[in-house]
């Protein structure tokens, strides 16, 4: 029994039952309230694996462990119905769950864990439907040697609940009936009872990532009402996938105790409002480096010849918001710029000024794939440096 104590934390043994573990709630005590004194039974973690669906929304399920996780490999590939997310059909319905990252679980608290897993096919072991964190990793890997950073600054709207399992269509802030307040202006990094609509959810959030052990480096109240921001970087390499997921599954997580809607959509409100964006910011060794300034420039020249395959990345319905006004830059545009919010990329002036930095592609809407647009990055990148 003591060997199967220290043995890896993987599942439960049928031996090593919940209830002998001295302490821990039965019978009527085991209820929902129980659920959070679990912080105090060592013997018990629980592990959320959480994974992206073929439309890339987050979803999770738990598994109970015997010991806290210290490292990927501590944790078992696991499965789960692909059937019912639109992964697999029903006759071969397995899809694998592979570990990737691990971070704290700050909703059960101590010692629990989320987990970030991605998907393969049980039949063949090739990526499933919806996993593009295989090929930006492999990617990353092969681009290594220029040591890409990324940070993502990730715009929402929050939104007014509407049908269940239906799209919300009016943001907090605007009108019960759905007409629009007075136009943006004051929203934006405001302060202040009718113009920052939706800080408690902002704020729970960000605590919450940093609790989780995600990257989060910052929050902004939007142009648009209920539209907020919140950046996660620098990562390196595909690490800014997995803490992108991560964030985007906390707030969902945030949003349930507080009756609002989370949308990513990058044009939540139609007519004269801001849409809502995934800025990607981005650099490599020799851009952070000395004489960086040209590296930066060179490779917005080939970002300039890649258009089309960059915006096909960049996320579904971007076009609504990539129109030219609002500062953004018009799809069918290519511009780059110091300083400029009306160019497809920034260079910001310190960046300049210093002859070093990173550069900020404006372009991926709110609703992008950050694997997806980071694996184009580091292609036209490693592909210019190659040449
Ligand atoms: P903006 O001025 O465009 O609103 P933010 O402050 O919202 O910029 O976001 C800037 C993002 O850039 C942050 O996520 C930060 O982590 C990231 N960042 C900073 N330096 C670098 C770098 N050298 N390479 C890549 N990303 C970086
Ligand atoms: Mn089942
Ligand atoms: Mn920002
Ligand atoms: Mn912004
Ligand atoms: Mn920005």
């Amino acid at each position: 029994a003591k060997a199967k104590a220290a043995a890896k934390s993987v599942e439960r043994d049928p031996d090593e039952g919940l209830a002998p573990v001295k302490g821990f709630p039965s019978g009527k005590d085991a209820g929902a309230g129980a659920l959070a004194k679990l912080k105090t039974f060592t013997k018990c973690v629980l592990a959320e694996y959480v994974w992206l669906d073929a439309k890339q929304v987050p979803r999770s399920k738990t598994m109970t462990m015997t010991s806290r996780p210290s490292k990927v490999s501590d944790l078992r590939v696991w499965n789960y119905d692909g059937s019912s997310t639109e992964q697999a059909d029903g006759h071969n319905s397995e899809v694998l769950l592979k570990p990737r990252a691990i971070f704290n679980d700050p909703f059960r608290g101590p010692p629990h864990v989320l987990v970030m897993a991605d998907c393969w096919n049980a039949w063949d072991d090739k990526p499933a439907i919806g996993n593009t964190r295989a090929e930006c990793a492999a990617n990353m890997t092969k681009y290594k040697q220029l040591d890409p950073w990324f940070g993502i600054e990730q715009e929402y709207t929050l939104m007014v609940p509407g049908k269940v399992g239906e799209k919300a269509t009016v943001p907090l802030g605007f009108n019960k009936d759905g007409s629009a307040p007075a136009p943006q202006g004051p929203y934006y990094t405001s302060a202040g009872f009718g113009v920052a609509i939706g800080r408690p959810i902002a704020d729970e959030h960000y605590t919450m990532c940093m609790e989780a052990g995600v990257k989060i480096s910052g929050i902004n109240a939007e142009v648009m009402p209920g539209q907020w921001e919140y950046q996660i970087g620098p990562c390196r390499g595909v690490e800014i996938g997995d803490h992108m997921t991560m964030a985007r599954y906390i707030m969902l997580r945030v949003t349930e105790k507080h009756g609002v809607v989370c949308s990513i959509d990058p044009k939540p409100a139609e007519g004269d409002w801001n849409g809502a964006g995934c800025h990607t910011n981005f650099s490599t060794a020799s851009m952070r480096a000395k004489g960086g300034y040209d590296v930066i420039i060179k490779i917005c020249e080939a970002f300039g010849k890649v258009v089309k395959q960059h915006v096909q990345d960049y996320g579904e319905d971007n076009h609504k918001r990539l129109t030219g006004k609002h500062e953004t830059c018009d799809i069918n545009t290519f511009k780059y710029g110091v300083a400029n919010r009306a160019a497809s990329i920034r260079i910001p002036r310190d960046a300049e000024k210093d002859g070093r930095g990173y550069m900020e592609d404006r372009r991926p809407g709110a609703n992008c794939d950050p694997y997806r647009v980071c694996n184009r990055i580091i292609i036209t990148t490693g592909e210019c440096m190659d040449q």
